[in-house]
């Protein structure tokens, strides 16, 4: 994972750059951030630009070093990488070690994804959380007291500490008084579940919840997704790399084409386009009904921004942005924007509860009319 690769992270980049810079690297930071926003990615790539043997000054890496070209495979003598685990074979214990290839290869293919992505990847059985276990953190202590075999640095990643339980414990005399040239870079979502001790042991590096421009880049740059694909996945990925691709996956049908055809019912006050959409809507998935519903939200809230900041121009794709263009020529009140929102909010919010998704999007629908018309509809 190259160091500019990392996308909409500047300030924790620039941070970290910094403490190297300033000769002031913690022995250990925790890499804080919400699922999908890069923490794995970027301790990755903060430990390739550590170990690279010809790195440049602004973080980048050579990428043609013995150690960049080990570090780049995740196979570097120096670099160690703990993850909640699972058995792979019965009688098996759950450590790193034992699903390494398996990781490797999952952080190549999904250097963004979450821990349950992992444990998809893997063929977890649902009862299979993933752990770290104290056995792997008493390994940890042993592997990090032997001198750095090749590099300046030995590296122990841990990926998503809140899995280690109490048994962190064991490892805070390693974490407080490390052997020399030790980093620890810990990878978590949440301070919640990291233990106390281990939080007040670790310097805090947060990360800043990424724009949709951050996911489309990722998600093009890192997931060969097209241009058109990727812009409409961020759109509703809500910050979260995973949750795009989790979007991609789901994605039926073309949202813009779904969206056009309910609108035209909607705007025009036709209730048959308005019966034939909810029939199609209701063969999909929740979740594509869902994320059908956070994209209409999108679009309308670009097509406002645009009435409002003269020369605003939404990051989308060209006939989207063509259609958002010509939403906005209606010219909405901001009442109207905020009280169609709101409709939307509760139609999402009833249908993550398992209500009926026929009579859920047609009252939307009827709503949104009466809101167009300047009156209301009473609550579902
Ligand atoms: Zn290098």
């Amino acid at each position: 994972m190259q160091w500019n690769a990392i996308y909409g992270q500047d300030k924790a980049k620039q941070g970290l750059l910094n403490y190297y810079q300033s000769e002031h690297l913690p022995h250990a930071i925790m890499i804080l951030g919400k699922e999908g926003t890069g923490g794995l990615a970027l301790a990755l790539a903060l430990a390739r630009y550590l170990l690279c043997e010809e790195k440049a000054a602004d973080g980048t890496a050579c990428s043609v070093c013995p150690a960049c070209l080990k570090t780049e495979n995740l196979v570097h003598p120096d670099l160690h990488l703990t993850f909640p685990s699972v058995p792979m074979k019965a009688g098996e214990k759950a450590m790193s070690k034992n699903n390494i290839s398996e990781f490797r290869k999952f952080v190549h293919e999904n250097p963004y994804g979450s821990v349950f992505d992992w444990l998809q990847f893997v063929g977890a059985t649902s009862n299979q959380k993933g752990n770290i276990s104290a056995e792997e953190c008493r390994q940890m202590i042993e592997t990090l007291s032997l001198k750095a075999s090749e590099g300046a640095y030995k590296i122990q990643v841990i990926w998503r500490p809140e899995y280690l339980g109490k048994e962190g414990n064991i490892l805070l005399k390693l974490i407080e008084e490390p052997p020399p040239n030790t980093v620890f870079l810990l990878v978590a979502e949440s301070t919640d579940g990291v233990l106390d001790t281990i939080l007040s042991r670790t310097q805090l590096v947060r990360l800043q919840p990424l724009g949709a421009e951050a996911v489309q880049s990722i998600l093009m740059q890192h997931y060969s997704i097209s241009e058109r694909d990727a812009a409409q996945a961020a759109q509703i990925a809500e910050g979260n790399v995973a949750q795009g691709l989790g979007v991609l996956q789901q994605s039926e049908k073309d949202l813009l084409e779904l969206l056009k055809q309910w609108f035209n019912g909607v705007f025009t006050f036709n209730g048959l386009l308005i019966g034939k959409w909810v029939e199609l809507m209701d063969k999909t998935s929740k979740v594509q009904q869902k994320n059908f519903l956070l994209f209409a939200q999108q679009l309308l809230a670009h097509a406002f921004r645009i009435q409002l900041i003269p020369g605003y121009q939404p990051p989308l794709p060209e006939d989207e942005l063509q259609f958002v263009r010509r939403l906005s020529t209606r010219n909405f009140s901001a009442d109207t924007i905020s009280s169609m929102d709101e409709s939307i909010s509760k139609a999402i919010y009833h249908i993550e509860r398992n209500a009926n998704a026929k009579i859920v999007l047609l009252h939307l629908s009827v709503s949104l009319q009466y809101t167009l018309k300047g009156t209301t509809l009473k609550a579902l």
